[in-house]
């Protein structure tokens, strides 16, 4: 698609939800190709062998790389344990979803 840029290739669904996500509360457009097809359905990132691709448009492609690198940086899309309750958590939640506990980002 012209005028588009592949800015990230998931290894899963929900690494392609996170990275929306993101790129979407900075006021970056996104689009999702799959298998060859552009999809808003969350369904066929399912599909079997399927590696799905956040796309950004080109006036966007350097700041989306920013966001993401700065994710990278924090650090914060490695798994944390809850100090207060001990719960595992996936790396994009900034507060533990069970007891509410916020994650300390200085560890
Ligand atoms: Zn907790």
């Amino acid at each position: 698609m012209k005028g588009w840029s592949r800015l990230h290739t998931a290894d899963n669904p929900t690494e392609i939800g996170f990275v929306r996500g993101l790129l979407e509360a900075e006021g970056i457009s996104t689009r999702v190709r799959s298998m060859d097809l552009w999809t808003a359905a969350v369904e066929i990132y399912f599909a079997e062998g399927a590696r799905p691709s956040v796309w950004v448009s080109d006036d966007d492609l350097e700041r989306a790389r920013k966001v993401l690198a700065e994710v990278d940086r924090r650090g914060s899309r490695t798994d944390w344990t809850c100090p207060a309750c001990g719960e595992n958590l996936e790396g994009q939640f900034t507060a533990c979803w069970k007891c509410g506990q916020a994650r300390d980002d200085n560890d």
